[in-house]
């Protein structure tokens, strides 16, 4: 099927034109002004935005964690997604210990294959480094898992500092990227004995048992590793000034370092843990939510364009899941939702309060992260030859983010009662209409994405 599009303004990477856009069996066919197309199916979006779809790197569905499974598996979480402009997700396949790379990955197909209504890859999580995951690294990379993600805290995921000097260095070899989540486990577990020593049991104690510090030490010894291993890296989900000046010493001393923060970091911080009773649970997240002055350094680097993705780490529980940790605020499961919110807050509080530009925001959600994840140029941009995943933005939209029209599995929003200008008007996946104006029209459209080396 054809399917012009006319008058759109076209957002790229570098600036945004006026012109139409005609899309033929999945993909871009061409782009230019006055186009028309005998027996095109033709929409006049004149006044809207057009960009190429967004995509989320940093998600977790259907992940088993802390004695229970996040609420969102691939159905809710690919339509939550597809509802807010993002065509296409890479979620963490996630290897548990004794398990080799190669079933991890069959494990997120089986979670994934079928259930999905955008797009999706998956980057590996290696838990478990022994004599054979090196060969597996490179077996993966063949077949299009060209990322690997690394923790450095949670006991039964994180690595020690000599296997992440091993994996960067294979990765390194292999031109594969990894993304590594930075705080030091081993000192979160010593404050954590202290918050709990000194009777804090409640959610205000999860802040102060993970500090700006302990994120920052982790970010200058991934640095220090990944410079002795030779391998760029990608600090994933970065939440602190301190830990940022960590990063432009490295960059400084000529290495090639990455950067993912999210939509909470920037716009939450962490007076939300000192509300009445339990409320504070609901933005448990790690690394926790911090102050303004983090912000502030946040969005001057992305204004500066010194952080390459803006993701969500969208791992999700309810009210009941949270509960868990009512009498101990160790046992309260890490995460909140995000996926559908994320570029209506950019836009929002980055474009309109003109902290960042329109292309920015189009490399920030779409070509940075296309190109860094081995997608670039089939998906990131607007192109002839391109999948026709598209985001027609409508700037005039105004509106309340609210748990009532949200189509996570979770019953609270954490972006509650928050103003948003904007909201995309349709949601093309390769050619198809997924999406308008916040319903999911075409469920189950979205495909597995095997991805190249990726580059920036
Ligand atoms: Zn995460």
């Amino acid at each position: 099927m054809k399917r012009l599009l006319k008058n759109g303004t076209l957002v790229s990477g570098k600036d945004y034109t006026k012109a139409d856009l005609l899309i033929e069996d999945g993909r871009i066919a061409a782009v230019g002004t006055g186009l028309s197309c005998e027996g095109a199916l033709c929409t006049d979006v004149e006044g809207k935005l057009v960009f190429p779809g967004f995509i989320d790197a940093h998600t977790h569905f259907d992940l088993e964690v802390s004695d229970t499974v996040t609420a969102d598996d691939f159905t809710s979480g690919t339509e939550a997604a597809i509802a807010g402009g993002t065509t296409a997700v890479i979620d963490f396949a996630t290897q548990n210990r004794g398990e080799s790379l190669h079933q991890a990955l069959e494990n997120w197909h089986r979670k994934a294959d079928g259930k999905a209504s955008c797009d999706y890859g998956f980057h590996m999580a290696i838990s478990d480094w022994n004599e054979r995951t090196a060969k597996e690294m490179e077996e993966l990379f063949q077949t299009g898992v060209t990322s690997f993600k690394l923790y450095m805290t949670y006991d039964n995921m994180a690595v020690n500092d000599g296997e992440l000097y091993e994996v960067l260095k294979e990765a390194g070899r292999l031109g594969a990227l990894v993304g590594v989540h930075c705080e030091n486990g081993l000192l979160i577990k010593e404050l954590v004995k202290e918050q709990k020593a000194a009777g804090r049991l409640g959610p205000m104690a999860h802040p102060l048992s993970r500090p700006a510090s302990v994120e920052e030490e982790a970010i200058q010894r991934l640095a220090v590793t990944a410079g002795l291993a030779g391998a760029p890296v990608m600090v994933v989900h970065l939440s602190t000034k301190s830990g940022y000046e960590q990063i432009a010493a490295a960059r400084k001393r000529g290495q090639t370092v990455y950067v993912e923060t999210c939509p909470q970091y920037l716009l939450m911080d962490d007076s939300l843990y000192s509300q009445q009773g339990f409320e504070g649970a609901k933005y448990v997240i790690s690394p926790p939510l911090r102050k303004r002055e983090d912000q502030e350094c946040l969005w001057k680097a992305l204004q500066n364009n010194e952080i390459q993705t803006v993701c969500t780490d969208h791992c999700s529980f309810t009210l009941a899941q949270k509960a868990a940790g009512r009498a101990d605020f160790t046992r309260i499961p890490n995460g909140m939702p995000g996926v559908e919110d994320r570029a209506a807050l950019l836009y929002t509080y980055g474009v309109m309060k003109k902290r960042i530009s329109l292309p920015q925001m189009c490399r920030l959600l779409s070509e940075n992260q296309a190109r860094l994840y081995g997608m670039y140029p089939r998906k990131g941009c607007i192109q002839p030859g391109s999948d026709a995943d598209l985001v027609v933005w409508d700037p005039e939209y105004r509106g309340t983010i609210s748990v009532k029209q949200q189509h996570y599995r979770t019953d609270y929003a954490p972006f509650e009662g928050t103003e948003v200008a904007g909201r995309p008007f349709q949601v093309y996946l390769r050619g198809e209409l997924a999406a308008q104006n916040g319903q999911v029209l075409r469920k189950l459209l979205g495909e597995y994405v095997k991805r190249g080396p990726g580059r920036l």
